[in-house]
């Protein structure tokens, strides 16, 4: 049996290449950049002000005060998004915006709470402050120089950057291709839902909670009818899923029983298994094979094993798979509130909810087919075999909410 660490990266070595696109920018969010990004443009394109005021020359108005303002005319308007012909002359200042182009001649802006406008003489501007030369101007390039680097190779398509590449000007971006991956799930009791159950079986719930975890793995989840426990019947949804996918996961079908036909379809169709057991609870039996250059990941058919051994072992390939740096979960560190219980002979990847200031209790039953602590749980902690963390001990949530 492969211990974890071993599975994941057998699974990462066979990952394919990742393979790049062009995409809009407005379709890009949460994609992987393929390169690095630089930026055609310097950001501010123009020296602007970063208030509602006036722009003037700091020289004319080194001298005013509350009580002794200095007196400039008002040579003209400038709104956001217009220029200005002309050019500030000493002794004068121009009306500017939040945003508005400083006009040449002007070297600061005064804001215009510590100015003041008689009303008998519009054409003023009474200035009630020093200006420092620069104050209140947003310089030119300040934020980003014309051919630096706004991102690259691997880095995730977050909002802020995303924004960042707009402001720049970019209207397209080349990201790593989305692997579609398709979701079987195998199993003579498993129903749809809007019926009510049959004698004997269970509604089956792996492929919708698969297909939100594909999704915010930035791949696209494509859900396939459920299928019998019959070997003709998985090798041919199997043949099917693996034609149109670049990957496909199945859930149920991988362990010992005599009903558990996944491995034997699979090699039928003329896939090779690499694996199929790794010793983690929940989860041991868990098949991972190829087939022409296609991944098929086999998940036992427990909802928690599924789900678990999917951001485990499924995951991080298929953020590998399109290029990404960081493949594995956020590990943020918390404090046991309770103790966290491991009496099996096996290293255990246990369902914990941890509160904001880093308290972690165990988010209930940890058997695999309790699904109600899968949704209490916002992360896994993994526990050695016959360990118990005691209330008080430091432990590392795999966070996956
Ligand atoms: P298996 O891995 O096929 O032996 O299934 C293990 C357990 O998980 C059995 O109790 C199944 O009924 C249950 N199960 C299998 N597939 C699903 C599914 N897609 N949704 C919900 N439960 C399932
Ligand atoms: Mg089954």
């Amino acid at each position: 049996m492969l211990e974890f660490e071993a599975a994941l990266a057998q699974v990462l070595a066979a990952v394919p290449a990742p393979t790049n696109e062009n995409v809009p920018l407005s379709e890009a969010a949460g994609r992987v950049l393929a390169g690095q990004v630089r930026s055609p443009i310097d950001l501010p394109a123009f020296d602007n002000s970063a208030m509602d005021g006036y722009g003037l020359r700091a020289a004319d108005v080194a001298a005013a005060k509350p009580d002794l303002p200095v007196r400039l005319r008002l040579a003209g308007r400038i709104a956001a998004g217009d220029v200005f012909a002309g050019e500030v002359m000493a002794g004068t200042c121009v009306r500017l915006f939040t945003g508005s182009p400083l006009p040449p001649g002007a070297d600061a802006v005064v804001m215009q709470e510590t100015t003041r406008v008689e009303p008998n003489s519009p054409g003023e501007v009474l200035i009630l402050a020093p200006a420092a030369p620069g104050e209140n101007v947003r310089s030119h390039w300040e934020d980003v120089k014309r051919g630096s680097t706004l991102g690259d190779a691997g880095e995730l398509l977050t909002a802020g950057r995303l924004g960042l590449l707009a402001a720049v000007g970019l209207a397209g971006v080349r990201v790593g291709r989305q692997q579609v991956v398709g979701l079987l799930a195998t199993g003579s009791e498993l129903q749809e839902p809007g019926q009510p159950l049959a004698p004997g079986r269970i509604y089956e719930s792996n492929r919708l909670a698969l297909a939100a975890l594909i999704t915010r793995a930035w791949a696209v989840p494509r859900t396939f009818p459920l299928v019998a426990d019959d070997l003709a019947a998985i090798r041919l949804a199997l043949a099917d899923a693996c034609n149109q996918c670049d990957a496909v996961v199945t859930t149920g079908g991988v362990s010992v029983g005599e009903m558990d036909f996944i491995k034997r379809a699979f090699e039928q169709i003329g896939g090779e298994l690499e694996f199929w057991k790794v010793a983690i609870k929940p989860g041991r039996p868990f098949v991972f094979g190829r087939c022409r250059g296609k991944l098929l990941f086999g998940l036992p058919g427990n909802p928690v094993s599924a789900l678990v051994t999917f951001l485990l072992l499924v995951r991080p390939a298929l953020l590998r798979w399109q290029g990404a740096a960081n493949i594995s979960l956020p590990v943020v560190p918390g404090v046991m509130a309770e103790p966290l219980v491991n009496d099996g002979g096996r290293r255990h990847f246990m369902r914990v909810r941890m509160d904001p200031a880093g308290k972690t209790y165990s988010a209930g039953v940890q058997a695999s087919h309790v699904l109600s602590s899968v949704a209490a749980a916002n992360g896994l902690v993994d526990v050695p075999a016959n360990t118990t963390f005691t209330a008080g001990t430091a432990v590392s949530v795999l966070r996956w909410d």
